[in-house]
């Protein structure tokens, strides 16, 4: 059987002639009609994986007419952030006013037997003054779209984006007690791994105890029914499971679940065990597949990992062939964290993601935490955890020189470390140091040349990583130092955010908010973003995994066991998080969070009030110092506020004075 792929969630031409796939195609693929955009849109554009049209004011697709109601599924960009925009629709009878999500957001619009078109029209174009040099007239844009008959799925869709519209406009009114339920599902598919012992960065240890009696809970099909809402509401899920899900044995029956229901999934993979199966396993679907690789050389990643540095190259390989190349589905992304141990090989790690043709390589920091003791003999190497922490700076010309060098190379580049989308605006000058390394790097050429891709097989060296990435001038490089605080997990890092750094300085002052890419001085209409909280997660996210209930992904302790999922979503803590949020301010669950990287730019532009910057300070030192005493600090704490409380209790309370030394006196 030949199958057609969801390419309407990213935006190739749809349907897209896949390789053989053995599983029965969905019935929105088995019944898709070709569309075309006739009026009111300009030509095609690409950015990265993305294929749309900007519309003017007003636009048509049109197709076919067929005597069976149908429905169109179209993925639509709105600049706004405030559900200002919106999208008057006509097809046939039916007359419907929508109003749009900011970002992409995924609408499905019922089609009466016998229409041949459906018309648009936007009540507000993207102002003028955000492309002063384009003479265009735009509005919004649009992904090639998908008409169906599969009843169904237009009803899941419908239903996710009516969530997650009523999501938006609760977190603009700044609510706490939400009604929607998350339009973004963090999941936990598989908690056994195949790596043994664990990559020497993963805090498995730490997690599995964490999941206690949940460490064995399987995610199944019932799992999907016993959340209800929570899962038919969502739009995305993204799995956070400590463990590899190819491991899994139901994968394919999930994988169907999600793909029928409209889900699009995240999932992060070792890459180790992509057999010929998995691979057919994976063909077609809407999946972001993440690609734990870390390393340029098979040394290095002996000294993460294990020895199969060459097999995991070569499922990927046979993975990008079998789905058709860059842009066809699944979207593989190859995944690195720079540590001290690998920073030094960046540029042949964006040279095998070139070599690999793989859709993006992803740049995802290092989880920051104090609290993390590990270390490991390992692949000749001793990889102490804190001693591998990059300084902040540093990272900032890693994120440079990785921009330079995907552009080199032609590799998409997915920056996570730029978490607030203003990096390399904020910090201009060390990102680019980073830039300007790669290109005054003497020698730069000859080093590709001697080094082929996919990594020299017989290396034993991996460069000096300060060399790498020293500035032009060639300033020392500070020594590692680490920043956060409190226990945290790599595995938790995810999507990047679009949350805001800049918190004004006082307790009640009102935050400071940009659209991502506007210059500070530039006087432009307001497209609502100052109406948005300073990070949107606690919002949009609940992660429901085996080690508890987390508000976002880079959340530091769980808020509930798994099981309270549904009263954990309103609890307390999640809406006194909400509410210091919509405030403008953190909350403590996020000064305590040492890896959230929106509190670390705020840390590192000097932008927190300084009460909290001196809590993060003094946690942080806190967390070093029990580290140094192996847990002895936190123990002796722990005892001393006992003992603290009961004292008090005996000088306090007659009755439990009595109660406790008359069990010590003779009878
Ligand atoms: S820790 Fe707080 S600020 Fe950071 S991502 Fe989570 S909710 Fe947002």
């Amino acid at each position: 059987m030949r199958a057609v792929s969801d390419n309407s969630m990213h935006g190739s031409p749809s349907p897209l002639a896949l390789p053989q796939v053995d599983r029965e195609l969905p019935l929105y693929l088995r019944t898709s009609a070709p569309v075309v955009f006739a009026d009111g849109f300009y030509d095609e554009e690409r950015h990265g994986l993305d294929a749309f049209r900007w519309m003017r004011e007003s636009g048509r697709l049109a197709f076919a007419p067929a005597d069976v109601p149908r429905f169109l599924e179209v993925w639509v960009l709105s600049e706004f952030h405030d559900l200002s925009q919106h999208l008057e629709v006509s097809c046939g009878p039916v007359r419907e006013r929508i109003p749009l999500l900011t970002g992409w957001g995924r609408l499905s619009l019922p089609v009466p037997a016998g229409t041949d078109h459906v018309a648009f029209t936007v009540n507000r174009i993207f102002p003028r003054e955000y492309y002063p040099d384009d003479s265009r007239t735009l509005s919004v844009r649009m992904r090639p779209p998908l008409l169906h008959e599969d009843t169904d799925r237009h009803t899941h869709i419908r239903r996710q984006y009516a969530n997650a519209v009523a999501n938006t406009r609760e977190m603009l009114e700044g609510r706490t007690a939400l009604a929607s339920t998350p339009p973004s599902l963090g999941i936990d598919l598989y908690g056994v791994c195949n790596v043994k012992p664990p990559c020497v960065y993963c805090e498995w240890d730490f997690a599995k105890a964490l999941e206690g009696r949940h460490v064995d809970t399987p995610f199944t099909l019932d799992t999907l029914r016993e959340w209800g809402p929570f899962f038919d509401n969502s739009v995305s899920l993204v799995n956070c499971s400590i463990g590899e899900p190819f491991m899994m044995k139901n994968i394919d029956e999930l994988l169907d679940a999600f793909g029928n229901a409209g889900k699009v999934l995240e999932m992060t993979t070792n890459g180790q065990i992509l057999t010929d199966r998995n691979i057919r396993t994976l063909l077609g679907r809407p999946i972001d597949l993440y690609v734990s690789l870390d390393a340029g050389t098979p040394d290095t990643y002996a000294k993460l990992r294990n020895q199969r540095f060459s097999t995991i190259l070569e499922n990927l390989r046979r993975l990008v062939e079998a789905k058709g190349g860059p842009g066809a589905l699944p979207h593989v992304h190859l995944v690195f964290m720079p540590m001290r141990v690998n920073v030094g090989e960046l540029e042949q790690f964006v040279r095998i993601a070139a070599d690999l043709r793989v859709d993006r390589l992803v740049l995802r920091p290092l989880n920051y935490s104090d609290g993390i003791a590990l270390d490991w003999e390992r692949g000749g190497y001793r990889f102490e955890y804190q001693r591998e922490l990059l300084p902040f700076e540093e990272l900032v010309r890693v994120s440079g020189r990785a921009a330079e060098l995907c552009r080199r190379y032609g590799v998409e580049l997915a920056d996570q470390m730029d978490f607030g989308g203003d990096l390399g605006e904020r910090f201009a000058e060390l990102f680019q140091e980073g830039r300007q390394s790669v290109m005054v790097e003497p020698g730069g050429e000859a080093t590709r040349e001697a080094t082929p891709p996919g990594g020299d097989e017989s290396s034993t060296q991996t460069p000096d990583a300060s060399a790498v990435v020293a500035g032009p001038a060639g300033a020392p490089v500070s020594p590692p130092s680490v920043t956060q605080s409190v226990e945290s997990h790599d595995a938790l890092a995810g999507p990047s955010f679009d949350g805001q750094l800049a918190l004004a300085d006082g307790h009640s002052a009102p935050i400071e908010v940009r659209p991502v890419a506007m210059p500070a001085e530039a006087a432009r209409p307001s497209l609502g973003a100052e109406r948005k909280p300073a990070c949107t997660e606690p919002w949009r996210s609940l992660y429901i995994l085996r080690r508890g209930v987390l508000p976002c992904c880079y959340g530091g302790a769980p808020i509930a066991d798994m099981t309270e999922y549904r009263s954990a979503w309103n609890s307390p803590l999640l809406q006194d998080i909400r509410a210091e949020l919509a405030a403008g301010r953190f909350h403590a669950y996020c000064l305590k969070s040492p890896a959230c990287p929106i509190v670390r730019k705020s840390v590192q532009a000097r932008a927190l009030p300084v009460r909290q910057a001196v809590y993060v300070q003094l946690r942080r030192g806190w967390t070093r110092f029990d580290r140094m005493t192996r847990g002895g600090a936190g123990r002796l704490l722990h005892w001393s506020r006992l003992a603290v409380r009961g004292a008090r209790r005996v000088l306090t309370d007659p009755e439990y004075r009595r109660r406790r030394f008359a069990r010590r006196l003779p009878n």
